[in-house]
């Protein structure tokens, strides 16, 4: 058999993240040979971001010379499963991953009664306790706190740092066990809405063109309990500053549909009433259309729906949304157009982030209308927020509204959304932190090349 190194060298295939790859990968990521399908797509590196226990059949799927070559692989990344999230060091229970019925079932058999653990959880979630330690479990009995103090963890996230925006959006910045650094972002808007946008993976293995994550790659999903204290966290640290936060959007790094089972089960806990509750129409999940998993989140979670569309042709999609050669247009529409026909009420949000040049012509408005015929929705006209090395321009204001009015006369619902939180790369596609590696550009079709940057 091949070695595996000769193997991934072969296939100009850089490995990162697990520290027991770090070492056999070191000796040729910075060397690399693509191969040919690669180098005939345009691609200027290739990076696979692989676990180790997954590493040969991911191999596979870059042997094919065929598109696909470089999509992203959906299944390397299981979810954790386990109802009851341990840590592997102590084996001790980590409170936030736990849904309310896990967290019962484990106070149970530690020899407790459930009503206990109803008074645990809301001591997590409810009443603006939010707490960090045993000793802000105030009221519970002392049998109890020490059991939890001897079997339980509170936090799976560090705090690192929190820097403002000068329109008052502010980033949240959190050390992981492992070292990593998730961002999370708060933002205040009129009207008495505070929104915050939580992360669900560390980087992102999609691969938009636009987007300053996708361009880190993906290092590792986040566990339901990391997802859910970035929410508890921002509560705890601005609700003084920032007023009671009222809003959850899945916005921040990562695809969540890739890291489907946390974040269902973290989307749960938010909306618990017992416990952070918030209103299962504030919480807002966004996907570039991960199709499958897309209709399981209908089906398993009564929380809102967005969908990344930013494009109105498969070749532009293919292009700027690699996931597209997967997922056509046609499919993802018609799936949400047939699983939202028996939905009371029920509006998909579609997001549109405005390239100059790319996807803003007055065709692109009308074909839009088009393509969201028979679909409860409403569409969302994103300000692209420029980052470093990025290679498009944003659409100006005038033409953002002229399109708008095209949706509009077509008789969609339509917002317009312009930056927050710029000036500290808090803003949409702009969170995380490149290394040296980075994902692939795609190879622009000709007819596009003149509306991006000269160089970058
Ligand atoms: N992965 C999910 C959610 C995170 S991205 C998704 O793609 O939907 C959240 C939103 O930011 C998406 O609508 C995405 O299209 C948008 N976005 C990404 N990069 C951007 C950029 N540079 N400027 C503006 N919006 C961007
Ligand atoms: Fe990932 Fe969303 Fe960025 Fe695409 S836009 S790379 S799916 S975070």
């Amino acid at each position: 058999m091949v070695s595996l190194t000769t193997t991934m060298r072969r296939l100009g295939i850089i490995t990162v993240v697990t520290p027991t790859l770090i070492s056999s990968t070191a000796a040729f990521s910075r060397n690399l040979t693509l191969p040919s399908p690669l180098r005939n797509h345009g691609l200027t590196n290739s990076i696979r971001l692989l676990k180790s226990r997954s590493l040969l059949s991911s191999l596979s799927c870059f042997s094919s010379s065929s598109s696909a070559a470089y999509l992203p692989a959906l299944d390397e990344f299981p979810s954790t499963k386990a109802s009851v999230a341990m840590r592997d060091d102590n084996k001790k229970v980590i409170l936030k991953g736990m849904s309310y019925a896990s967290l019962q079932e484990w106070v149970e058999s530690h020899g407790f009664r459930p009503g206990q653990a109803m008074m645990l959880w809301k001591r997590l979630y409810k009443d603006n306790i939010w707490a960090e330690n045993v000793d802000q479990l105030e009221g519970l009995n002392k049998d109890f706190k020490r059991m939890i103090s001897e079997h339980a963890e509170f936090g799976a996230l560090s705090f690192k740092d929190v820097r403002s925006a000068s329109d008052g959006t502010r980033k949240i910045l959190f050390t992981l066990d492992d070292g990593l650094v998730i961002e999370t972002v708060v933002i205040p808007c009129d009207r008495g809405r505070t929104t915050v946008c939580v992360s669900s993976q560390v980087g992102c293995a999609m691969n938009c063109q636009f987007c300053y994550t996708g361009r880190m790659g993906l290092k590792r999903n986040l566990t339901a309990a990391e997802i859910v204290e970035q929410a508890v966290y921002a509560r705890r640290l601005l609700s003084h500053e920032v007023g009671s936060i009222t809003n959850v959007v899945f916005m921040g790094m990562g695809e969540p549909f890739h890291n489907i089972d946390n974040v269902i089960k973290a989307a749960n806990i938010m909306v618990d009433e017992n416990g952070l509750h918030f209103s299962p129409r504030k919480v807002t999940v966004s996907t570039s259309g991960l199709v499958p998993q897309l209709k399981r989140f209908l089906r398993e979670c009564n929380c809102a729906l967005a969908v990344s569309l930013n494009a109105t042709t498969d070749e532009v999609r293919n292009w700027i949304m690699p996931i597209n050669r997967k997922y056509k247009l046609s499919l993802l529409l018609e799936t949400l157009r047939e699983e939202l026909s028996s939905r009371h009420k029920y509006k998909v949000l579609f997001e549109y982030v405005m390239l100059a040049g790319v996807n803003d012509s007055m065709e692109d408005a009308k074909r839009l209308v088009e393509l969201v015929q028979g679909i409860p929705c409403k569409i969302n006209l994103i300000q692209f927020n420029p980052h470093s090395g990025s290679q498009f321009i944003q659409t100006d204001e005038d033409k953002m509204i002229k399109f708008r009015n095209v949706l509009a006369e077509g008789g969609c619902t339509v917002l317009m959304r312009f930056s927050r939180g710029n000036d500290q790369m808090a803003a949409c596609g702009q969170l995380g932190m490149l290394g040296a590696i980075q994902a692939p550009v795609m190879r622009v079709p000709e007819q596009f090349r003149t509306a991006l940057k000269a160089s970058v």
